[in-house]
C-alpha cells in the first residue's frame, strides 16, 4: 500500500517542508503551504528571519544543531558539517547525540500540529535530516505520540528520505511534470513564452494543439 498523505521536512542551513495530501503537494492560496521551517515552537525563542520567534528553523537548521552539539560550522561546507555530525553521533559523542535528540523533539513538536491538522500517515526526513535520521527519529516518534491525538490514535511511520542530495532537483522535476499532466494544454503556451525574443515561428498551431490535448 502506498502512502498518499505525508509531510516531508528538509533540513539544510534552514528547514523546508512540504505536505502531500492524496498524493498531491498542498501549496495553499499563496504558495506558502507547508512552510514547515517557520512553524513557531517557542514563542520566546530567537528572532527568525521571517519576523516571528522560535521557528523550527532557528532550532533545528543544520548549523543550529551543530552549535548545540559543540561542532563548529565550517563556513561554506555544509555537507561536511552533516558528515561530521554523523561521524560523532556514530562514535556516541554524548553532546552530539543529545543535540540530535533535542532537535528531533523540536521537530516532533512542530509536526504534532501538522498531524493534528492533516492526519497524515508518515513523516519523511530529507536533506541533512536523512543521514541524521537514526538519531532524530526516536525523539520525533516519541514527541508525536505525546502531543498529537491523530498520531496517537492512528498509525504512522518516520522514514529517512531515499533521495539524498538530489531530492530538490527531483522534486522540481516532479512538480513540472504534475503541472503538465494537470493541464497539458498549457504546454504550447509555455513554449511560446520560451521562444519570445527569437523570430516567431509560423509553424505553431496552438489552437489546434489545445483541441488535441483536451480531446
Ligand atoms: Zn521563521
Amino acid at each position: 500500500m502506498g502512502i498518499d498523505d505525508f509531510v516531508c521536512v528538509f533540513g539544510e542551513v534552514g528547514v523546508g517542508g512540504g505536505i502531500v495530501l492524496g498524493g498531491r503537494l498542498f501549496r495553499g492560496s499563496h504558495g506558502f503551504g507547508g512552510e514547515f521551517g517557520h512553524v513557531s515552537v517557542d514563542p520566546n525563542g530567537a528572532l527568525c528571519a521571517c519576523g516571528s520567534r522560535g521557528c523550527v528553523e532557528t532550532l533545528v537548521g543544520q548549523e543550529s544543531i551543530a552549535r548545540a552539539a559543540g561542532v563548529s560550522p565550517v563556513a561554506g561546507r555544509t555537507r561536511s558539517l552533516t558528515d561530521e555530525l554523523v561521524r560523532r553521533a556514530e562514535s556516541g559523542t554524548p553532546e552530539v547525540v543529545r543535540a540530535l535528540d533535542e532537535a528531533g523533539r523540536s521537530l516532533g513538536i512542530a509536526l504534532a500540529s501538522t498531524f493534528n491538522l492533516f492526519d497524515v500517515q508518515a513523516v519523511v526526513l530529507g536533506g541533512c535530516f536523512g543521514p541524521l535520521a537514526p538519531w532524530l527519529e526516536d525523539a520525533v516518534r516519541r514527541t508525536l505520540q505525546e502531543r498529537s491525538l491523530a498520531a496517537r490514535s492512528g498509525t504512522f511511520v518516520v522514514l529517512p528520505s531515499a533521495f539524498g542530495d538530489g531530492a530538490a532537483v527531483r522534486g522540481a522535476a516532479a512538480l513540472s511534470l504534475h503541472r503538465v499532466l494537470d493541464a497539458p494544454w498549457s504546454v504550447p503556451a509555455a513554449r511560446r513564452r520560451l521562444r519570445r525574443g527569437s523570430p516567431a515561428s509560423e509553424g505553431e498551431r496552438p489552437r489546434r494543439e489545445v483541441a488535441i490535448a483536451r480531446g
